[in-house]
C-alpha cells in the first residue's frame, strides 16, 4: 500500500470471502499487460469469466453438440436436456413463476428490441407515451425512440439529480392515461446508481401500467427476484454476470408474453406451417425463432451456479467495500471528480480528472496494466446532464480486491504528474 493511501479504511471482507482463492478461478486475470500484472476493472462492460464456466462450454462442444429440440438422437436430447435445463436454473435465480416466461435472447439489448417490437408495436399508438429515465443505456433509449418516432408517440424522461439519483417527486407526473410502459434500469451503468425500482414499479402498476427492468447491470452482484419485483419485464446479459458472450434472458409475465405476437419468424418457433397459415409454438418458444445459442444457455447456468455458490449477499457487501475504499481514495485527488455520487450506488467509479482528457487518461492508466473504460458509456445524455464529454469509468467486479483500487488511484496520481 502506498503512503497517500494509509489514512483510508482497508475493506473489511465479508465472512468467509477469500479475495485471493476465488481470484484462482478466474484465468484472464493472471496475466501482464506493458509489463504490469492486469487490474481489471471494466466489468460493466463485460466481466471475465471463472474456469467453471470455460469448462462447461468446452465440455458441450466436446461431448454433447447437437440441435436442440428437433432431434431424435442422443446428442440431441442431452443437448435439449442440458439447454432446458438452463432455462429452468434461470427461472430459479429469478424466481420466475414458470420457464415459459424465460426467454433467451442474445443480450439486453435484444431482449428490450423484442419487446418493443411485440408489445411496443402492438400496445403504442398515435399520441401514446412511454417513460424511461435520463440514466438509461442507449440499449433502454434507441429502441424507445425508434417505436414513437414510427408510431407517433411520445417519450417522456425521469430526470436525474447532481447526485445521480433518479428525481422521484417528478415521476407520477410522468404518468398519464396515455402511458403505456415504464422502461427503467435497476443500476445505471454510467454512474452506478441503484434505481427505486420497486417503488417505481409500484407506482405505476397502480394505474395499470406495465415495467420493464433494464437488470444488465445489476444481475451481476444482488439477488434479483421478480416476482418479489412484480415487474413485468426483466432482461439481462450473460456476459456481465461471469457467463458467455451472445447469450440474454428476457423474463416477462406470462399473462404478456401469452398476447404478444412473436418477434420473428423461422424454424423452432412453430407448430405447423403451410403456406396458407402458420401456427405458432408455445412459450417460450414462440420468442426464439432459429437455432438458439445452447452453449451459452449452458454456459450462463454455470455462471448463475458459481455466482449463487460465493452467495450474490456476499458479492454485493464485497463490492460495497471496495466501492467505499475507491470513493475515498480518488476523492482524495486534487482536480479529480466523481460522476455520480448516489445514495445507493453499486460498484461503479466515474470520474474525470481536471487538465487530462478522459482517453488520455483511460490510455495512461492502461499502460499501468489497469484496464477501464473511457468515454461515454453508451449513455451519451448522462454525460450531457453532467457537462461532461466522457468519463473515466472504474467497475468493480467480486475478484477485484482493495490492491487493485489502490493501483488505480496510484495510476491516475502518475496520470496527474505527467500531464501537470
Ligand atoms: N443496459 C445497461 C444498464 C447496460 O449497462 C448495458 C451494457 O453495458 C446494456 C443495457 C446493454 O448490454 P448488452 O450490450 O449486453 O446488450
Amino acid at each position: 500500500m502506498s503512503a497517500t493511501t494509509r489514512a483510508f479504511r482497508i475493506p473489511v471482507n465479508p465472512a468467509g470471502w477469500d479475495a485471493e482463492r476465488i481470484r484462482k478461478d478466474f484465468p484472464a486475470l493472471h496475466q501482464e499487460v506493458h509489463g504490469k500484472p492486469l487490474v481489471y476493472l471494466d466489468n460493466a462492460a463485460t466481466s471475465q469469466k471463472p474456469q467453471v464456466v470455460i469448462d462447461a462450454l468446452t465440455a458441450y462442444y466436446t461431448r454433447d453438440n447437437a440441435n436442440v429440440h428437433r432431434g431424435v438422437h442422443v446428442l440431441s436430447e442431452r443437448a435439449t436436456d442440458a439447454y432446458e435445463g438452463a432455462r429452468e436454473r434461470i427461472r430459479r435465480h429469478l424466481n420466475a413463476a414458470s420457464t415459459r416466461e424465460i426467454v433467451f435472447v442474445r443480450q439486453a439489448t435484444e431482449a428490450i428490441n423484442l419487446v418493443m417490437a411485440s408489445f411496443g408495436r402492438t400496445v403504442v399508438g398515435a399520441g401514446d407515451e412511454i417513460v424511461i429515465s435520463a440514466i438509461e443505456h442507449h440499449a433502454n433509449i434507441v429502441p424507445w425512440q425508434m417505436l414513437c418516432q414510427e408510431k407517433g408517440a411520445r417519450l417522456k424522461v425521469l430526470p436525474v439529480d447532481d447526485r445521480g439519483d433518479l428525481i422521484m417527486d417528478e415521476y407520477p407526473r410522468l404518468l398519464g392515461p396515455r402511458t403505456r410502459l415504464v422502461a427503467i434500469t435497476q443500476v445505471s451503468n454510467a454512474l452506478g446508481t441503484i434505481t427505486p425500482i420497486k417503488e417505481i414499479i409500484e407506482v405505476a402498476h397502480r394505474l395499470n401500467i406495465p415495467v420493464l427492468v433494464d437488470g444488465a447491470q445489476a444481475v451481476p452482484h444482488q439477488a434479483v427476484d421478480v416476482r418479489e419485483l412484480d415487474c413485468d419485464f426483466y432482461v439481462f446479459s450473460g456476459h456481465k454476470a461471469y457467463g458467455p458472450t451472445g447469450i440474454g434472458v428476457l423474463y416477462g409475465k406470462e399473462s404478456w408474453l401469452e398476447r404478444m405476437p412473436p418477434y420473428q419468424g423461422g424454424g423452432d418457433m412453430i407448430k405447423m406451417v403451410s403456406f396458407e397459415k402458420t401456427i405458432y409454438n408455445d412459450l417460450p418458444y414462440k420468442f426464439e425463432a432459429g437455432t438458439p445459442h445452447i452453449a451459452g444457455a449452458i454456459g450462463l447456468a454455470t455462471a448463475l451456479d458459481y455466482l449463487d455458490g460465493l452467495g450474490l449477499d456476499a458479492v454485493g457487501a464485497w463490492e460495497h467495500e471496495l466501492l467505499v475504499y475507491g470513493t475515498e481514495l480518488l476523492q482524495a485527488v486534487p482536480g479529480l471528480r466523481l460522476i455520480g455520487t448516489a445514495r445507493r450506488k453499486a460498484g461503479v467509479l466515474s470520474f474525470v480528472l481536471d487538465g487530462v482528457h478522459a482517453h488520455d487518461l483511460g490510455t495512461i492508466l492502461d499502460q499501468h496494466g489497469v484496464a477501464v473504460r473511457a468515454g461515454h458509456h453508451c449513455a451519451m445524455p448522462v454525460m450531457d446532464r453532467f457537462g461532461v464529454p466522457a468519463t473515466v469509468r472504474a467497475s468493480l467486479g467480486l475478484y477485484n480486491t482493495p490492491g487493485e483500487v489502490e493501483a488505480l488511484s496510484s495510476a491516475v496520481r502518475t496520470a496527474q504528474e505527467i500531464f501537470a
